[in-house]
């Protein structure tokens, strides 16, 4: 989609700390990071949200989002990791293309929950 900011990211024009990339998949470190490492994940076509993913997108993620994870873990050394996905905007959502966000996290006091 040609005003998506996700989509932009994915064809280059709009620059990201990439984390992970494979054939259907892009990971990159959130631009306004809530603790160290935050990362997002997102389907390489645009999709709205969880209510627009088909089943096979949604396996293309899944299987990347565990090593992603731990890839997270071995660089940041987190004490724990939350998956968060808001689905629209009532729920959080801003950016209108599918993303799963990974936080790591630090114990109490490290800026997130
Ligand atoms: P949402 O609230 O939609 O679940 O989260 C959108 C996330 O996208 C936010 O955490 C925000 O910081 C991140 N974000 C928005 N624009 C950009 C961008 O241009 N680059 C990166 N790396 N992250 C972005
Ligand atoms: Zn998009």
């Amino acid at each position: 989609m040609s005003d998506c900011i996700f989509c932009k990211i994915i064809d280059g024009s709009i620059p990201s700390a990439k984390v992970y990339e494979d054939e259907n998949v892009l990971a990159f470190l959130d631009i306004s990071q809530v603790t160290k490492g935050h990362t997002l994940v997102i389907p390489k076509v645009h999709k709205e949200n969880i209510f627009d993913l088909t089943p096979e997108i949604a396996g293309h993620l899944f299987q990347a989002i565990p090593k992603i994870a731990n890839s997270i873990n071995e660089q940041f050394q987190p004490v724990g990791v939350n998956l968060l996905n808001n689905n629209g905007e009532a729920a959080g959502q801003a950016v209108f293309h599918y993303h799963m966000h990974i936080i790591p996290r630090y114990g109490k006091g490290d800026g997130f929950g």
